[in-house]
């Protein structure tokens, strides 16, 4: 088995409901959408056999995995994740939500783009709602969304840091409003890491 793999770093995941925590990156090739405020390269990338990765992952003191993207869903399967598993690895992903996300994930962080209702038909229970934020975006309501343990709107950052403020007041103004959604911040681009 194998896996087109962009990157495999090691960091701190930098947002949403595991901010903070220790956590290596695999990410994945390709992607089902083409947002216009995507951040992330996630073309090209090498053919990786599941072993070689694990060789990878484990010189880092560390057993929590992070599938993204890119759109992971688009090559991961449950066959993939069960042998992370018994290689005593936790897994989270960070997906679009386009496609069913396995049971066998410990964490599973959704990011619906666009209008976000097809995410509840695929996939009704996730860990973490994170709806990516501009000024003047319309907050969805709860019935249009999966359920979750987390909600959180995550103001879009841009080169220009006055549009980047007016997403962050944007956000906190909407959450004082709405108050079961909490703000995520991409505290890596803050403290300029990975
Ligand atoms: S879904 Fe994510 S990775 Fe894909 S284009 Fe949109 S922002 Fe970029």
């Amino acid at each position: 088995m194998n896996l087109k793999v962009k990157e495999i770093f090691y960091s701190l995941q930098g947002e949403g409901g595991r901010q903070g925590e220790a956590s290596i990156f695999i990410r994945l090739s390709g992607c089902n959408l083409k947002c216009d405020f995507c951040d992330t390269d996630f073309s090209g990338g090498e053919m990786l056999e599941l072993t070689h990765i694990l060789s990878v992952i484990r010189e880092f003191p560390c057993r929590w995995i992070i599938w993204t993207g890119g759109e992971p869903t688009l090559q991961l399967t449950g066959e993939t994740i069960a042998f992370f598993k018994r290689e005593g690895y936790f897994q989270a992903i960070e997906s679009n939500g386009h496609y069913p996300l396995s049971d066998l994930l410990n964490y599973t962080a959704v990011s619906p783009k666009g209008t976000p209702d097809y995410v509840r038909k695929i996939n009704p229970v996730v860990d973490e709602i994170r709806l990516p934020v501009k000024k003047g975006d319309t907050i969805p309501g709860f019935e249009r969304l999966p359920e979750a343990k987390y909600y959180f709107l995550s103001p879009v950052f841009t080169d220009d840091a006055l549009t980047t403020r007016e997403n962050i007041n944007y956000c906190v103004e909407q959450i004082k409003r709405l108050t079961v959604w909490r703000l995520s911040l991409q505290i890596h681009k803050f403290i300029s890491i990975e």
